[in-house]
This record gives C-alpha cells, structure tokens and sequence, in this order.
C-alpha cells in the first residue's frame, strides 16, 4: 500500500514473517502460498511433493518433502540450508507480486488471501 507520502507500508503479518524466515527455516518451518508448512511432522516423511508445488527454488525442484524432512530429522546442514533458500526465495517471490500488486492496483486482494493462509 502507498501513503500520502508514496510509502510503503506493509501489514504486520509481512514484517513478522520477513524478519523470521531464516531461523524459521533452519527449524524447519517453510511458507507456502498456502500457510506454513512444518517439515518435522511425521505426515510428510514419505511425502514426493515439493514444499511448494508453485515454487521455482532449487529445493522445490530437487527435492521431496520426504526427502526434506529427513535431512532436517537427521540434523544434517544441508536440511537447514534447504530450508532457509526456500524461505527467502518465497520471501523474494512474494516481494515481487506485492510490487507487481502495486503496478496494477491488485495489491490489497492478493496481500489479504495471502494473510489470510497464514493465520
Ligand atoms: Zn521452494
């Protein structure tokens, strides 16, 4: 959203998730389009879907839930560093259609279904 003064003001459910995204992600907790996802639960330990199935990162394209969730079972970095890159390229990905919302005056409709997911 724009003010007055051309600024962009951004609801707090954006601002909390910006700034927790990365310890987030070495926890094991991922976002999605469609509300987090928390990769230690045991229903995805056999999961072949991507966290994000409309997600591009180079976790989503390489790797499973299964596959995912055992890395971070197991401790090993390369679970956290997966994680975290899916984290933030979610995070980039939904910075650019906030902005993308802005050119064309969509902004409020997407940025409210989006908030609405991760409640
Ligand atoms: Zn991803």
């Amino acid at each position: 959203m724009t003010t007055p003064r051309g600024k962009l003001v951004l609801p707090d459910v954006y601002c909390r998730y910006a700034v927790s995204e990365g310890p987030l992600g070495r926890n094991g907790t991922l976002f999605t389009r469609q509300g987090k996802l928390m990769i230690r639960n045991a229903a995805h330990a056999r999961d072949p879907r991507p966290v994000d199935d409309d997600c591009t990162c180079y976790a989503c394209t390489r790797f499973s839930r299964g596959a995912l969730r055992h890395l971070v079972m197991a401790g090993e970095m390369l679970g956290a560093q997966l994680a975290t890159l899916h984290n933030l390229h979610f995070y980039l990905e939904l910075m650019r259609r906030i902005r993308a919302g802005l050119a064309d005056g969509t902004f409020p409709e997407g940025a409210a279904a989006t908030a609405g997911a991760w409640a």
